[in-house]
């Protein structure tokens, strides 16, 4: 692989089997690093136990090997890496980026509830900055009582610490300005997880040396906060190429609830992968 030769990469998370709008993100990464002589990568975004099962992780890989959509070395699976994660987190904190948060959603509910706005962003409710205002006492007094807590990324802080304006790169529109404000003070780390979809897919795009992430237009948004993250952290910038999600004969966007879209299905109705390939990039 020549310097520049890109490196993509299919990063599902294992809730359930590949259905055809997976088989289009896979085939569209993979196909742009074979043409380009690159890297295609595959990695399992497992960091949630409650939604992530093992069997979906090696029934994803079994469907992806059946299609033809090699990869290349090892499968990074997230759930192995929770320390990695740990230390970016020590990183922000000590710059003063991250704090406690000990809310319930109830909490957040109550107090959006009687504020008199309610700002949205692409994750929901912007979180009212509740915990941003607690006394370092009251921190330090309430962790070490074991309070169950998330980290919030402080981001007012966040963007003081930049030196320009935020941009990326998307494939045929040129550079496009970001606004990771709309996020408000985003989780980084779950009360129950030690870790958040942003801090790792962010983490492991730089680990892995992603240099063009291909996804669903539904994720466009989190480039804002993808782009934040890689920038305080002195991390490469990756180009983006978001693609239309598949939809059905009706319009309506492809889900795991559609069962008759899964590979699994299709391959026990005897569709041969070629088939599949064809009906996930028509
Ligand atoms: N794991 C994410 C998903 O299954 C995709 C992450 C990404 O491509 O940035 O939706």
């Amino acid at each position: 692989m020549g310097a520049t030769a890109i490196v993509t990469r299919f990063a599902p998370s294992p809730t359930g089997h590949l259905h055809l709008g997976h088989v289009h993100a896979a085939a569209m990464a993979h196909r742009l690093a074979r043409q380009a002589g690159g890297h295609f990568l595959l990695r399992i975004e497992d960091i949630d136990p409650t939604r992530c099962r093992p069997e979906f992780t090696a029934a994803i890989q079994d469907d992806l090997a059946w299609l033809g959509l090699d990869w290349d070395g090892p499968v990074r699976v997230q759930s192995e890496h929770l320390a990695e994660y740990r230390t970016v987190l020590d990183t922000l904190s000590a710059r003063g980026l991250l704090y406690p948060c000990f809310c319930t959603r109830a909490d957040i509910a109550r107090e959006i509830a009687a504020s008199a706005s309610a700002p949205h962003g692409p994750d929901g409710p912007l979180y009212p900055g509740t915990c941003r205002r607690l006394p370092a006492d009251q921190r330090a007094a309430r962790i070490a009582g074991g309070e169950a807590h998330a980290l919030r990324l402080d981001m007012q802080a966040a963007l003081a610490a930049l030196a320009a304006p935020l941009t990326f790169d998307e494939a045929g529109q040129g550079r496009l300005r970001c606004d990771p404000a709309r996020f408000g003070d985003t989780v980084l780390a779950r009360k129950d997880v030690p870790a958040s979809y942003h801090l790792c897919v962010t983490h492991d795009d730089a680990a892995q040396g992603v240099s063009l992430v291909t996804r669903g237009e539904d994720l466009k948004p989190a480039t804002d906060l993808h782009r934040l993250m890689q920038t305080l952290l002195g991390w490469p910038e990756p180009r983006y190429a978001h693609h239309a999600l598949l939809t059905d004969a009706q319009g309506r966007r492809l889900a795991k609830r559609d069962r008759a879209a899964t590979i699994r299905d299709l391959r026990a109705a005897g569709v041969s992968a070629a088939e599949v390939l064809r009906r996930a990039v028509p």
